[in-house]
């Protein structure tokens, strides 16, 4: 019944080899496979919406290197941009033209930020941003949500403790609990929670930070009451309002959540799709904000390589395609269609699975048919993404390894490669029910 498995003995070697090199033998964790077993694979080179590994092997990409690659992988006008502007040299630490022409461009749309600061990483920009409420507001501690991931940022690899209005227990070592007792930890999409804990300890916090559609514990979209009530919670506590918006940034809309759902945070940050596959992150808010930043203000904050002209090009030919007519509308309805396909056979077959979605991101949901909203609503048993992982690299398809993240589809993937991945999606499905 199962194919035979793709030939793998270049990826191998190199991982062989890797593992002398980097803890786990990558350079980032989720990388290694850990998730759904097995041994990652190498990547040789993508095009479009299709990348290759070290043996040979073609897949259809719906990981997009976690979400930057809107446009898929190298894109004319992004390959172009970056080669052009490599030509004048790689980077000087000195103010360059390109920096002025990404950030108009992207002030110019996004009407709730006057300015904008560039970073090198999501992680960046998020550290930023919190040192930034901190320092505007003169208070310490920040609020997350539990199922909001923000990087590896000590202060926000923070669980929730027990109790109802907790304060954090680091979620990792090395994070001391005198920086995790600053940060209180609250379960998303429960407005009675938060506002009990405003009522608490609103005298010493400085921020709300929120994932406004969360895509990196499963895909927990939250009701826009709850967003909404949020931002009047924080306006009526003078607390600043911190979307991150990293991964929805540029994806569901040009302007993110905050134009999707027509919320205005204080403080935005971005990473991801602002670089077009190159390493950029950016932190934005209104001039009364932004003017705390060093060097006009107090908050420090600096980076050698921030602004990369090499990567600002890169961020600009994209986003310039992103702010094009219907670009979102038609990434959306083929994503729409692709999901349907799918969850039409599950509803069909009875098979406990619903891919979520919005905009161009989607989630494989193994939570039986019910929206969820909370991140322990999702079912740790994780087998069937895991099986489902492995039939799809053995056919050609390459989904993020972990049952936690998101997939994407970028303006490359046709309707016709759509289709014959959905056609893949459910040959597999079709396996798995029949071997329950
Ligand atoms: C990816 C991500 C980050 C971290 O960005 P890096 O570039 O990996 O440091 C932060 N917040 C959100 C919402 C993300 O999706």
């Amino acid at each position: 019944m199962f194919q035979e498995g793709i030939k793998r003995t270049n990826s191998n070697e190199l991982y062989e080899e890797s593992k002398n090199y980097f803890p786990g033998g990558v350079n980032s964790p989720v990388r290694a496979f850990k998730s759904v077993g097995g041994t990652p694979l190498f990547i040789k080179k993508g095009d479009g919406p299709y990348i290759w590994d070290e043996d040979g092997n073609k897949f259809i990409d719906f990981c997009c290197s976690w979400g930057p690659l809107i446009l898929g992988h190298n894109d004319t006008n992004v390959f172009n941009s970056i080669v052009e502007t490599l030509q004048n040299g790689a980077s000087f630490g000195a103010p360059t033209r390109k920096e002025n022409e990404l950030a108009s461009f992207i002030l110019e749309r996004i009407p709730f930020i006057d300015k904008l600061r560039f970073v090198s990483s999501g992680t960046e920009a998020v550290m930023s941003a919190i040192r930034l409420a901190r320092g505007y507001t003169g208070k310490n501690k920040i609020v997350k949500f539990d199922g909001c991931y923000h990087g590896h940022v000590d202060a926000l690899l923070v669980n929730a403790g027990s109790g109802l209005v907790t304060f954090g227990t680091s979620s990792s070592a090395g994070v001391p609990d005198s920086f995790a007792k600053e940060t209180l930890v609250l379960p998303l999409n429960d407005i009675h929670a938060l506002r009990s804990c405003f009522e608490n300890y609103s005298h010493d916090i400085s921020c709300v930070i929120i994932e406004p559609i969360p895509a990196n514990n499963g895909l927990l979209l939250q009701d826009k009451s709850f967003l909404t009530e949020l931002r009047a919670l924080c306006s009526e506590f003078k607390i600043l309002l911190i979307f991150d918006e990293v991964i929805s940034g540029f994806r569901v809309a040009f302007g993110g959540a905050a134009e999707l759902y027509g919320i205005t945070p204080d403080i935005v940050t971005y990473g991801k799709i602002i670089g077009g596959g190159l390493p950029v992150g950016a932190y934005g808010a209104k001039k009364e904000i932004m003017q705390f930043v060093s060097p006009d203000g107090p908050v420090y904050q600096a980076g050698t390589l921030s602004g990369n002209p090499v990567a600002m090009a890169a961020g600009l030919a994209q986003l310039k395609r992103c702010a094009e007519d219907n670009f979102y509308q038609e990434l959306e309805s083929k994503t729409r269609s692709f999901t349907s396909k799918i969850n039409s056979f599950c509803l069909e077959n009875d098979v406990p699975l619903e891919l979520i979605s919005i905009g161009s991101i989607f989630w494989f949901s193994f939570n039986g048919k019910k929206r969820i909203t909370v991140s322990n609503q999702i079912n740790p048993d994780m087998s069937s993404f895991n099986k489902m992982h492995h039939f799809l690299l053995n056919n050609g398809i390459y989904l993020g390894p972990s049952g936690y993240e998101v997939g994407f589809v970028s303006d490359k993937h046709s309707e016709l490669i759509l289709n014959t991945a959905a056609e893949k999606i459910i040959a597999g499905i079709r396996v798995f029910s029949e071997h329950k």
